[in-house]
């Protein structure tokens, strides 16, 4: 018996886990829910109790395909078997394939692989660092962004994000990050100036409370850049591969940035980031630039080059925008239904949020836990708004038991607020 053989042949027992282990062996950065998901396919999800749940979290914009998609779990066995990871001293054909498949549908010419959104932004704010230090000096370093924005989680990303509550106890900071009211062209003409060197927004801001920017912003942004010889970084990791009903939100808009991010949904729940930009932009990172240990390793490239394959149709795209227009009626019917409770609905695409009033503000956790209790999960941007980040493969009869559901969860939240 050889060693591996000699593994196989233990039983394994797994320790028995359940919720309550969470609180006595994690870190407490999170609060999770008390339902505890083992199994799920589609938009169907299992939890260690046995009951079954609509999904309408997406695992946050990341299973845009849905759970244990056959055409992806497919793709991850076959390169499972192949190779999983070489290090960055050799390259492979997955990440080839896959920076030839976004850079083919992008404006981008160049791709650099990581693991996740924040290591695509980090990237994208030392490329735009560097480019312009090597271009027009040291002066030139200051980073603008938007308000109640959402880059990330580490040091840099999180200070370049514009909410407060998350760099608190952690400075001193990295200097040079200014930040402006988000749709406010006023204030970025104010803002960027000969020393910018890069503008960073989210097309759509979604844990800032799923704003859409107004058209008109992100062109003055791209000519407040274009004026100023800064570069104009699009943070699409939650609105991106296809959420909007484009391939990119960019695309819809209609204006193209210079650098692009994205992760989430690129890898459909393995860990994948991605920075797309142009070739001379690039060349600011030489050799020994940036790099990181896992990206674009074999494994995640196969799996992202399979979702992209997939969501880049016509015919997927123009179906998402049909599932887009009846989730919409949908919960425009429910907010007219409920009108003392929500105020808005909002967002693009199959990224929406449902704003709560005056009268119900700071509820939203609320109703996202009436919701779970009857058998959908939702989820919130901030404390006044229910966020919906369904898979694009949602069904018509999908969004109709959510209808349902939802309304169920109202009624039973409003009879326990009385
Ligand atoms: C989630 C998110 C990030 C951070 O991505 P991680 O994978 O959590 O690091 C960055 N930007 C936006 C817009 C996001 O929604």
């Amino acid at each position: 018996m050889n060693a591996i053989q000699n593994i196989e042949s233990k039983q394994e027992t797994l320790t028995p886990v359940d919720r309550s282990t969470f609180d006595e062996v994690m870190v407490p950065t999170y609060a999770p829910s008390t339902l505890l998901p083992v199994r799920a396919l589609g938009l169907d999800l299992w939890a260690q109790d046995g009951k079954r749940y609509l999904d309408f979290t997406g695992g946050i914009a990341v299973n845009g395909l849905g759970h244990a998609n056959p055409a992806i779990v497919a793709a991850l066995h076959e390169q499972a078997e192949k190779l999983w990871h070489v290090g960055n001293g050799y390259t492979n054909e997955p990440v080839l394939r896959l920076a030839l498949a976004l850079t083919e549908a992008t404006f981008a010419e160049r791709a650099f692989f990581c693991n996740s959104g924040a290591e695509a932004n980090e990237a994208a704010f030392k490329l735009a660092r560097k480019y312009a230090h090597g271009k027009f000096g040291p002066s030139k370093s200051r980073i603008v962004s938007c308000l109640n924005s959402f880059h990330g989680r580490t040091l840099f990303t999180v200070s370049v994000g514009g909410q407060a509550k998350y760099t608190e106890g952690y400075e001193p900071l990295p200097p040079d990050i200014d930040h402006i009211p988000f749709n406010d062209i006023a204030a970025a003409r104010a803002a960027i100036g000969a020393d910018v060197c890069a503008v960073v927004v989210e097309p759509v801001q979604g844990e800032g409370g799923v704003l859409p920017a107004d058209p008109a912003y992100l062109q003055a942004l791209r000519e407040l850049c274009d004026a100023n010889g800064a570069l104009l970084i699009f943070d699409e990791v939650q609105c991106g591969m296809g959420r909007t009903g484009d391939l990119f939100a960019y695309m819809g808009y209609g204006v193209t940035p210079d650098i692009l991010t994205v992760a989430k949904a690129l890898g459909n729940g393995y860990p994948i980031g991605a920075m797309l930009t142009t070739t001379e932009i690039a060349s600011a990172f030489s050799v020994g630039a940036h790099g990181t240990t896992y990206g674009g390793n074999p494994l995640a490239a196969a799996v992202a080059l399979k979702v992209v394959q997939t969501i880049n149709t016509p015919e997927f795209l123009a179906r998402v925008k049909q599932a887009t227009k009846l989730l919409w009626q949908t919960l425009q019917t429910i907010q007219s239904d409920y009108p003392h409770v929500f105020s808005e609905v909002r967002g693009s695409g199959l990224m929406i949020g449902m704003a709560l009033t005056e009268a119900y503000a700071g509820r939203a956790k609320e109703i996202a836990k009436a919701a779970e209790n009857e058998g959908l999960m939702v989820l919130i941007a901030g404390p006044d708004v229910v966020r919906l980040l369904p898979a694009l493969i949602v069904s018509d009869a999908q969004i109709e038991e959510a209808d349902c559901l939802l309304c169920r969860a109202l009624d039973v939240f409003l009879d326990a607020a009385k």
